[in-house]
């Protein structure tokens, strides 16, 4: 009973055979996936898989690549979809320094109005962060996220990091990346997350773990990452497959 508690199926590179990337996550013993939606064309779409297979949930938010695009009207937007029964966490938003599209005080300002409203509605976050550690704990901290928690997704920071993120009620995710063998830092960090607050992802079709790293990512490939996970935490793979299931769906309240 494998969860991926992060995945993109809604993606162009599924056009052609999502239906059977689907099976094949299902052939793999993947029982539940989150899909995030994270911008004005993804958001629709994640929904409309999470209505059409009742193991898919989708989360909905702007991503701070796209913060540029997100227009007056959009918050309320993602207010009124987070109602949708199948909506479980507003996301990913966060900080992402690697890409220029947007500004950083836009990037700054969309996050900061995204946790607003997770707080005001009791929702959890899921946090996307590249090369911005110190901007995105102390936007965390300022705005009181601890108060609704979420998820660190492909988390890549150190255990310094790591730690505060779990003082403010946050889960750590770990995705592709981890199975790397040069991975040093977040093998470190995942040997020392509380079992009760580990998820695994595979943030597809991104982030391909070992041994398809360079190709198209699945959601079946979150085997990968337990596989690791397992050997890591000196535990089975169903173990670390259980205990990470078990805490996506407390966390985000999934059947
Ligand atoms: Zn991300
Ligand atoms: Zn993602």
């Amino acid at each position: 009973m494998l969860t991926d508690s992060h995945t993109h199926l809604n993606a162009e590179q599924f056009n052609e055979d999502q239906d059977e990337m689907i099976q094949r996550a299902l052939d793999a013993g993947v029982t539940r996936m989150v899909n995030v939606g994270f911008n004005r064309e993804t958001i629709p779409s994640s929904i409309a898989l999470a209505e059409k297979y009742d193991f898919i949930y989708s989360t909905v938010g702007w991503h701070p690549v796209d913060a540029i695009d997100m227009m007056p009207g959009d918050l309320g937007w993602i207010e009124e979809l987070c109602k949708h029964e199948k909506v479980v966490a507003i996301g990913e938003i966060g900080l992402d320094y690697y890409w220029d599209k947007s500004p950083r005080d836009v990037q700054q300002r969309v996050f900061r109005e995204q946790i607003q409203l997770a707080r005001k509605l009791g929702m959890p976050i899921v946090i996307h962060n590249r090369d911005a550690h110190q901007d995105i704990l102390h936007i965390l901290k300022e705005e009181k996220a601890e108060e609704v928690g979420g998820i660190m997704h492909c988390f890549s920071g150190s255990w310094e990091t790591a730690k505060q993120c779990l003082d403010m009620n946050f889960h750590i995710s770990f995705g592709g990346p981890v199975t790397f063998k040069n991975a040093k830092q977040p093998k470190e960090v995942l040997a020392q997350v509380p079992l009760d607050r580990l998820l695994i992802e595979t943030d597809a079709p991104y982030l391909t773990p070992h041994p398809f790293r360079g190709k198209r990512n699945e959601s079946a490939y979150v085997r990968l990452v337990a596989e690791t996970a397992a050997e890591i935490r000196g535990l089975t793979v169903d173990e670390i497959a259980e205990i990470t299931t078990n805490n996506t769906i407390r966390l985000l309240g999934l059947k």
